[in-house]
């Protein structure tokens, strides 16, 4: 495994989000939706750095499984999710790659009466979005490699990893 971003680049970047987040919110209290289960980890850390009236929940979106997605499979199920009607939400991803799954659960969210939607990454990758789609938040920009860790899977392993890796050459 080869370390693309350091656990200590993570941690000092996901504390400037907490930052900008706090600002960006200006006191007003706001509902963190994370997307399971990629989400875990950046949302644990970043929450208990936002310094706002805040409370947290989760949707799950899948449709990934493995390095190649299943086109047009996407099932949100938001079984967990407290109302939001009114509230401002910031929905929390690990990764975003074509766009698709945040740009559905955006839609979700304002059908469910959020008052506004802001949305954080951890990652974006270059070159692979494939609907129209601006992130709020973004922690780091990646080339387009498949990258595990911090709460990033491959078939539901690695997710524990502290840092973002990619597989070397016959790995
Ligand atoms: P999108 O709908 O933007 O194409 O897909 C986002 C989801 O695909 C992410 O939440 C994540 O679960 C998965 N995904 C996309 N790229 C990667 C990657 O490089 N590594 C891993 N582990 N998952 C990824």
């Amino acid at each position: 495994m080869q370390v693309l971003i350091p656990a200590d680049r993570i941690h000092a970047r996901v504390s400037e989000m907490a930052t900008e987040i706090a600002h960006a919110y200006e006191g007003k209290a706001v509902t963190v939706v994370g997307v399971l289960t990629g989400c875990l980890i950046f949302t644990a850390d970043l929450i208990r750095r936002i310094d706002l009236p805040l409370r947290v929940a989760f949707v799950t979106a899948s449709s990934y499984r493995g390095p190649t997605t299943v086109p047009g499979l996407l099932e949100i199920r938001d079984d967990l999710l407290p109302d939001v009607a009114g509230k401002h939400v910031l929905l929390l991803d690990d990764i975003l790659d074509t766009g698709k799954t945040l740009t559905r659960v955006v839609a979700h969210l304002i059908d469910r009466g959020a008052a506004s939607v802001k949305v954080g990454v951890l990652l974006r990758k270059i070159g692979r979005q494939e609907v129209p789609f601006e992130p709020d938040f973004v922690g780091f920009t990646i080339p387009d490699k498949f990258v595990v860790g911090y709460g990033l899977d491959f078939n539901d392993e690695y997710r524990h990893l502290p840092y973002i890796g990619v597989f070397s050459a016959g790995e």
